[in-house]
């Protein structure tokens, strides 16, 4: 998607990194390729302007991301607290990256707040709190990384970028587009990867690191689920799989394990809304994906406390397996001839 940049905010954003020495990079709970691609790369851009900068993440990346360059760098809140907090705390200037809100960074949240150190926010997730002295929200992003490579190019910081972070952005993208399967027909887009390829990425090792690996447990756990929990009402277009901690366990789970399988039944023509319940020790985690116009973002934001995008998104559900599933059903229910409406219009593409 091509943009055009507000020229005061592009004025701004170089003076406050110009002004800046030490540079907190913070991303969303539960970073995925896209927050920790948009972090490394930026951490890399800035540390190549000599900068000091920290990436800190409220808890672990999945180990799947662990390939990208300068990977081990990132901190952790979950595993490095009080120096994630003194790092925010000591920034003078924090980059917010793939989240629209504040409370998405969960832990890092307070202190994000109170630090004084002015904010940029870059991301591609619809509605931005208004709490950034700088924000560029492009929500027709497919990621925060192609609005990265954008921003950087439109800075001039060009010839700075090396193949490490070409990588970054580009692993940002892979993830975002689950390998340009979906969110991802901008001719503009491809401008963008082009010329990141012209870094001498090695495209075909990302897409086979981020999108098809799997460890022998997390293979096995996703057949589980499409064979053993996987529903799917015909009628309604709409599938649903559970995993309960048990099913987790029996199957080694480890985060990111499950990473794509609510996009499986979408691959069952008729199918277009799927919903995904894992049960994690205090909530159950609720992912979301559908095909064509059906909204899952809004019905994350009103029913579990979360967000997203049109065809993706999350949230958390307080309660047992039990009722999130029933939550499901009245849903489905009331509103058959919503999703119905929805797949009709998709067809009829
Ligand atoms: P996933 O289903 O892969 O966890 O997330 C899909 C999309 O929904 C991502 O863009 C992610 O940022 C967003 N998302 C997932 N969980 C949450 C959540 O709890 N709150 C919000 N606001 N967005 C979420
Ligand atoms: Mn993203």
């Amino acid at each position: 998607m091509s943009i055009k940049f507000d020229k005061d905010s592009i004025s701004r954003f170089r003076d406050l990194i110009a002004d800046a020495n030490r540079i907190a990079i913070t991303c969303h709970l539960g970073p995925d390729g896209d927050a920790i691609g948009s972090s490394l790369a930026m951490a890399l851009l800035l540390r190549g302007m000599g900068k000091s900068v920290r990436v800190l993440t409220p808890d672990e990346m999945p180990r799947s991301l662990k390939i990208l360059p300068e990977a081990k760098t990132v901190m952790a809140w979950s595993s490095y607290g009080e120096h994630v907090e003194h790092s925010l705390l000591e920034a003078d200037l924090i980059l917010c990256l793939d989240y629209n809100a504040v409370y998405r960074t969960s832990r890092l949240e307070p202190f994000i707040r109170k630090s004084a150190a002015p904010k940029v926010l870059i991301d591609h997730h619809k509605d931005p709190e208004d709490f950034a002295e700088v924000a560029f929200s492009y929500p027709m992003m497919s990621a925060t990384c192609e609005l990265c490579a954008l921003l950087i190019e439109e800075c001039g910081w060009t010839p700075l970028i090396t193949t490490d972070i070409a990588t970054c952005l580009l692993a940002g993208i892979i993830t975002d587009t689950g390998g340009f399967h979906y969110n991802s027909s901008s001719p503009d887009l491809f401008s963008t990867v082009g010329k990141l390829l012209q870094h001498k990425v090695d495209k075909d090792r990302l897409m086979r690191c981020l999108i098809d690996t799997k460890s022998a447990d997390s293979m096995r756990l996703e057949a589980f689920a499409l064979s053993q929990t996987m529903e799917i009402d015909a009628d309604a277009h709409a599938a649903l799989i559970t995993l309960t901690r048990e099913q987790l366990n029996a199957y080694n789970y480890k985060k990111g394990d499950t990473e794509g399988l609510v996009n499986k039944p979408l691959a069952i023509p008729g199918v277009v809304y799927s919903v995904y319940l894992r049960e994690e020790n205090d909530y159950i985690k609720v992912s979301m994906r559908s095909i064509g116009d059906f909204p899952v973002d809004l019905l994350c934001r009103t029913y579990y406390s979360g967000g997203g995008h049109l065809n993706a998104a999350g949230g958390e559900f307080r309660g047992t397996m039990e009722e999130a599933v029933a939550i499901y059903h009245s849903f489905l229910q009331e509103n058959k001839k919503l999703i119905t409406d929805s797949a009709l219009r998709y067809a009829q593409r």
